[in-house]
C-alpha cells in the first residue's frame, strides 16, 4: 500500500456507554431487575409495562451506584438534578419515552485514566447521568412470515450513561478506555459491564481531520458493538472509510452507521436528516433531586480501593514486579482471591503465591474453556493455594510435585496437605534412605559407572533421574546429585 499521496489524518473518538447497573429492583418500580435466563414478561408491573396513571419512585441504590461511578471518575456532583422525558417512538419504550436526564445530570466531568503501549493517557468525561432501559425485541423469521416479540422484562432497569469527550484518536485507545471502564465498575462493584451480554453498550463519535488542523471533521455515530474487539474493528474500519472519502475529495455524511460483526465494516443506517426531536422536559412526576454534600461524603466512605492504586500496593506491600501486579489486579475477583490467599500463607510468601496464581493457577482457568474463569468456578479456593506455597517453602514437597498436587486439588478439591499425605508424596528427609535408593541405582547400572569414570558427567544425570523415578520425585534433585558424585566417588 502506498501512502505517500495521502493526506495524514487525525482521527478524533468519543464514546457514549451504557452501562447496566447491578440494582436489586428497577430503576422507577419494585420489580426484580434479573432477568437474564428468566421467562419472557415475568418481572413486569403496571409501572415499567408504561400503563397509563402509573406514578414511578426512585431506586435509590440506584443513585447511589451513579454516584459511586462518579466520585471514582473524579467527576463533580451538582447539588441539583432531575430527570426528563425523552420522547420517541418505538416499540421497545412502553411509554413512548424514555425516563432520562437532559440538562442536569448526576455526575459532570470527570475522566479516566488509561495505558496504551506503555503510555498513560487521560480521556476526560463529559457528564454520567441515570436513565431507564427498553425493553427487548426480539426478531423471528419462521419461513412463513416474520414478527417480532416483545420481552419486557428489561424494560425500566437502571442504565448509566457516560459520555467522554473526544479525547481518543484510535480503536485501540477506545477498547482500552472501555476495558479500564468494566475493571472499574466491577472493582466498584455497581456493574458487570459484559458487553457480550448487552450489560455494557458502547457507540462510538469517529471523525478524521487533518493532522494539525483544530476544527473537527464532521461526526459519524457507529453502533452495535459487542466487543471490546468489535469496538477496536469498528473504528479502524471508520476512519479509513473516511481518510479513503477525504483522499478522493467526496464529503463525509454526518450519519449514524452500524456495525457488522461478519465483514467488519459499518454500514449506514439513518443520515442526520433523519434524526429524532427528543422533546426533552422536566418530567412531571418525579420531583427535582437536591444531593446533599453529606450524601457524597457518605457515598464517597464507601469507595473501594480502585485498580491503580491496588496495582501500587501490590508492589509496594508484596513486592511484585509491575507486570506481575498488573496481571494479579486485572480483574477484582483474582485480586481478591490472591490476596486472601497471601493473608493465610502469611505476607512473606506473598510473592511465591502471586507466582503460583499468575502461572499454574492461570494455566488451569484457562483449560476451563471460558474467557473470564475465575478461582470461585472451581473446588480450589485461596487455602489451597497458601497451603501448596507453604509446602513448597518449608521444602516438604518438590515443586514438580507441588504442580501434581494442584492438578489433584482442582480435580478432587482435597485440601494439598491431606493430597501428600494420602500418596505420600512428602519429600524424604531420610539421607539414608534416599543413600539406599542412589547405592541401588549405581549397582543396577554399571554402565553409568564407567562411563562416569570415562569423566562423563552425563552420567551423574542419568543416575538421578532413576533415582528420582525410583522415589516418585519425592527427593530433592540436587541433594541427591550430591549423593550420586560421592558414592560414585567413594567406589571409584
Ligand atoms: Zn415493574
Ligand atoms: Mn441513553
Amino acid at each position: 500500500m502506498t501512502t505517500a499521496a495521502r493526506t495524514d489524518y487525525e482521527a478524533v473518538i468519543g464514546v457514549e456507554v451504557h452501562i447496566q447497573l447491578k440494582t436489586k429492583s428497577k430503576m422507577f418500580c419494585g420489580c426484580n431487575r434479573e432477568y437474564f435466563d428468566t421467562e419472557p414478561n415475568t418481572h413486569v408491573c403496571a409501572v415499567c409495562l408504561g400503563m397509563p396513571g402509573m406514578l414511578p419512585v426512585i431506586n435509590e441504590q440506584a443513585v447511589t451506584y451513579t454516584l459511586l461511578a462518579g466520585l471514582a471518575l473524579g467527576c463533580e456532583i451538582p447539588r441539583h438534578s432531575k430527570f426528563d422525558r425523552k420522547n420517541y417512538p418505538y416499540p421497545d419504550l412502553m411509554k413512548g419515552y424514555q425516563i432520562s436526564q437532559y440538562d442536569q445530570p448526576f455526575c459532570v466531568g470527570g475522566s479516566l485514566t488509561i495505558e496504551v503501549d506503555g503510555r498513560q493517557q487521560v480521556v476526560h468525561l463529559e457528564r454520567i447521568h441515570l436513565e431507564e432501559d427498553t425493553a427487548r425485541l426480539l426478531h423471528r423469521d419462521d419461513g412463513a412470515e416474520t414478527y417480532s416479540l416483545l420481552d419486557v422484562n428489561r424494560s425500566g432497569s437502571p442504565l448509566m450513561e457516560l459520555v467522554t469527550k473526544p479525547d481518543m484518536h484510535s480503536g485501540v485507545e477506545a477498547a482500552a478506555f472501555l476495558r479500564k471502564l468494566r475493571q472499574t465498575m466491577r472493582y466498584l462493584g455497581i456493574a458487570d459491564a459484559d458487553m457480550e451480554k448487552g450489560g455494557m453498550r458502547a457507540d462510538a463519535n469517529v471523525s478524521i481531520r487533518p493532522r494539525g488542523q483544530v476544527e473537527l471533521g464532521r461526526k459519524v455515530e457507529v453502533k452495535n458493538m459487542n466487543s471490546f474487539r468489535a469496538v477496536q474493528r469498528a473504528i479502524e474500519f471508520e476512519i479509513e472509510r473516511q481518510s479513503r472519502l477525504a483522499d478522493a475529495g467526496e464529503r463525509i455524511k454526518q450519519e449514524t452507521r452500524g456495525y457488522v460483526d461478519a465483514t467488519g465494516e459499518t454500514v449506514s443506517q439513518r443520515s442526520k436528516e433523519e434524526a429524532n426531536d427528543y422533546r426533552y422536559f422536566p418530567e412531571p412526576d418525579l420531583p427535582p433531586m437536591v444531593i446533599e454534600p453529606e450524601t457524597i461524603e457518605a457515598v464517597r466512605a464507601r469507595l473501594p480501593e480502585l485498580p491503580d492504586a491496588r496495582r501500587a500496593r501490590f508492589e509496594r506491600e508484596y513486592g511484585l514486579t509491575p507486570d506481575e501486579a498488573r496481571t494479579l489486579t486485572e480483574s477484582h475477583a483474582t485480586a481478591e482471591t490472591y490476596e486472601a490467599a497471601v493473608r493465610l500463607a502469611g505476607a512473606p510468601l506473598a510473592r511465591p503465591v502471586a507466582l503460583w496464581f499468575i502461572g499454574e493457577v492461570a494455566r488451569r482457568l484457562n483449560t476451563l474453556g471460558h474467557a473470564d474463569a475465575e478461582l470461585s468456578d472451581t473446588r480450589v479456593t485461596p487455602a489451597h493455594i497458601a497451603e501448596l506455597t507453604r509446602l513448597v517453602a518449608d521444602g516438604a514437597v518438590t515443586g514438580s510435585t507441588a504442580k501434581d498436587i494442584l492438578d489433584a486439588a482442582f480435580e478432587t478439591g482435597e485440601m494439598p496437605a491431606a493430597i501428600v499425605d494420602a500418596r505420600g508424596l512428602r519429600v524424604v528427609r531420610d539421607e539414608g534412605a534416599v543413600e539406599a535408593v542412589v547405592k541401588a541405582a549405581i549397582e543396577a547400572n554399571p554402565k553409568a559407572v564407567t562411563d562416569y569414570r570415562a569423566g562423563k558427567q552425563a552420567a551423574v544425570g542419568f543416575l538421578v533421574g532413576q533415582v528420582m523415578r525410583e522415589m516418585k520425585g519425592r527427593a530433592d534433585a540436587t541433594s541427591v546429585a550430591d549423593i550420586v558424585r560421592r558414592l560414585l566417588d567413594v567406589s571409584a
